[in-house]
């Protein structure tokens, strides 16, 4: 395990402006940003960002929805910080999201589910990698 994820509050949240609650729920559950701003995806990058699920019937849907509007994207902090910050967020569909989860809290349905979470220590180098140079971390 290593102590770092990456995550991106999606458009659906920030256009319904929870940006700030979810960012301060991120702190309040003990993850310290090492990278953080504030972009939009072009439906290529969405694509590749999200190439994985290329032959998964909702890639089209995932791919439009992703490149819709601005997101947050950031590096966390903190011990066993993949396993930790998908507890935080909860699972994909918000209907099967534990109480008091991100997810449950703030998404609208499974694909538009407020905020991403990687799913591995190499996924969540890959995915920082991405979107933030040395320079944008701390
Ligand atoms: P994410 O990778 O965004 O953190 P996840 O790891 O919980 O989510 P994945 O299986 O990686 O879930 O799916 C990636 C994203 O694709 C989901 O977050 C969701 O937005 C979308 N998605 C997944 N399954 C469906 C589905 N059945 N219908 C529509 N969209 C879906
Ligand atoms: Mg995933």
């Amino acid at each position: 395990m290593t102590n770092r994820t990456f995550t991106m509050i999606k458009p659906d949240a920030f256009g319904n402006g929870h940006t700030g609650a979810i960012l301060q729920k991120i702190e309040a559950a003990g993850f310290k940003f090492i990278a953080l701003k504030l972009t939009k995806l072009s439906a290529e990058k969405a694509g590749e960002f999200y190439a994985v699920h290329a032959a998964r019937p909702f890639y089209g849907e995932l791919v439009e929805f992703m490149s819709s509007g601005p997101i947050v994207a950031a590096i966390l902090e903190k011990d066993n910080a993949v396993e930790e910050f998908r507890k935080l967020i909860g699972a994909t569909n918000p209907a099967n999201a534990d109480e008091g989860t991100i997810r449950k809290i703030f998404a609208e349905s499974i694909g538009r589910n407020a905020v991403h979470g990687s799913d591995s220590d190499e996924n969540a180098a890959i995915e920082g990698n991405f979107f933030f140079s040395g320079f944008e971390r701390i």
